[in-house]
């Protein structure tokens, strides 16, 4: 009975300290109820690319069906290492820095696991990704938030210095960020490690919309400046850029030590990541050219700008994204007290769903915005924009 109450307890703690869960799935089902559209949810329904299809029937037919290596099959490591050095400048070894994960998740949770201690202090820059706090909690440790720039979501250098005590033993990262679409500048990661470097703290980093960057702007991997590899837990995956969410492929890249012990933890809780989906991704990776890339985020910039442009005619002022694939909007001139009401009330109106700002801020800074995610299909999102303008026509006359 024991272990019944402490599962009580566990999502009973959850649920009261997640107030983006109950209200995220409250309206994804009143959106489906009234057959709206939703751009609440993260989820890519953009489709994926051929290859990874044709790779994965294959995968399977070769019967690559069972366990694998708790770091994941040497091809797709070395598809990792390879990508690591082309696109973000890292220079990783495939047999001693990587660990193929179960999804980006499955790579935060585990190094959380392992790398921080019950009592001690993480700094996470609000608004901020809710699984970060969550899994934070899990672990035992204190998520300390600081907030970015209202509007810009600029870093503000004496927020973060002011945050940290002697308990603070890591900062979460997150560029392109979901849900600002923040893409922190190289000054901004200069502070952030210089901070890390004297404070002798880890750095973990989410890159997992590394790809979705605008208006020519480059990614950074915060692991690459002077003295940052050894303190830094890079993790990423290919969720959102193969439009693969439920497949769950991840990865961590860090020193040779803390992927031994990432790794163990993640062998207890996930055995690894699915195999013929390794397979599968390892031959993407290998075959589709680096046009692939820059056409995503192309094709992103115009999905981007189709909403933000649509958003400007409905009245809700929306903050234009650097980076990833969400927009937060200005949604004040909308009725409702709070931010949960605002999004029903729109929601009601237009049959569009969308996220509460409060559901990413930890204090009132989120009550009158809203997020919207733009990986749609061209189609569904234009309906979307449709639906938003003529619900604002209706609410004008
Ligand atoms: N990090 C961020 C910032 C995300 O927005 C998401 C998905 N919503 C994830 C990680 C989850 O990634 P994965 O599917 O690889 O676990």
């Amino acid at each position: 009975m024991k272990v019944h109450r402490a599962a009580q307890n566990l999502s009973a703690n959850a649920a009261k300290d997640d107030p983006a869960t109950p209200d995220l799935r409250r309206i994804s089902v009143e959106c489906e109820r009234l057959g709206g559209i939703n751009l609440a949810q993260g989820i890519c329904d953009t489709g994926l690319p051929r290859v990874l299809r044709d790779a994965l029937i294959s995968a399977v037919d070769k019967g690559f069906n069972t366990y694998v290596r708790l770091d994941g099959i040497a091809p797709l490591r070395r598809a990792i290492a390879r990508k690591a050095k082309r696109i973000n400048g890292l220079h990783v070894d495939a047999d001693r820095h990587v660990l193929v994960t179960a999804g980006a998740t499955g790579g935060l949770f585990s190094s959380f696991w392992v790398l921080i201690s019950p009592g001690e202090e993480v700094i996470v820059f609000d608004p901020s990704y809710s699984y970060y706090a969550h899994l934070l909690r899990r672990v035992g440790a204190v998520p300390k938030f600081v907030n970015l720039k209202e509007e810009s979501f600029a870093l503000v250098p004496e927020r973060l210095t002011s945050a940290l005590t002697k308990k603070t033993s890591a900062i979460i990262l997150n560029s392109p960020a979901n849900p600002s679409g923040k893409v922190f500048t190289r000054e901004e990661l200069e502070f952030i490690a210089s901070i890390a470097r004297r404070n002798s703290l880890i750095v973990f980093t989410d890159e997992i919309y590394e790809h979705f960057l605008y208006d020519g702007r480059k990614h950074i991997s915060i692991a690459t400046l002077p003295g940052m590899w050894e303190r830094t837990v890079t993790v990423s995956g290919y969720s959102k850029t193969f439009a693969i969410t439920g497949w769950r492929i991840g990865y961590v890249l860090c020193r040779e030590d803390w992927v031994r012990r990432i790794g163990y933890v993640h062998d207890l809780a996930y055995v690894c990541a699915p195999a013929p989906m390794q397979w599968a991704v390892a031959d993407a990776i290998n075959i589709l050219p680096s046009s692939y890339y820059t056409e995503l985020a192309r094709s992103y910039e115009r999905k981007r700008s189709m909403l933000i442009e649509s958003l400007h005619r409905t009245g809700l002022k929306p903050v234009c994204p650097e980076g990833s694939y969400y927009i937060m909007a200005d949604a004040s001139a909308l009725p409702g007290r709070t931010g949960w009401e605002r999004a029903m009330y729109l929601l009601r109106r237009s049959k569009v769903a969308t996220v509460p700002g409060s559901a990413f801020y930890h204090d009132e800074s989120g009550a009158c915005l809203l997020r919207f995610c733009f990986a749609k299909t061209d189609s569904v999102l234009s309906e979307a924009c449709h639906k938003l303008e003529r619900a604002a026509g209706r609410q004008q006359r």
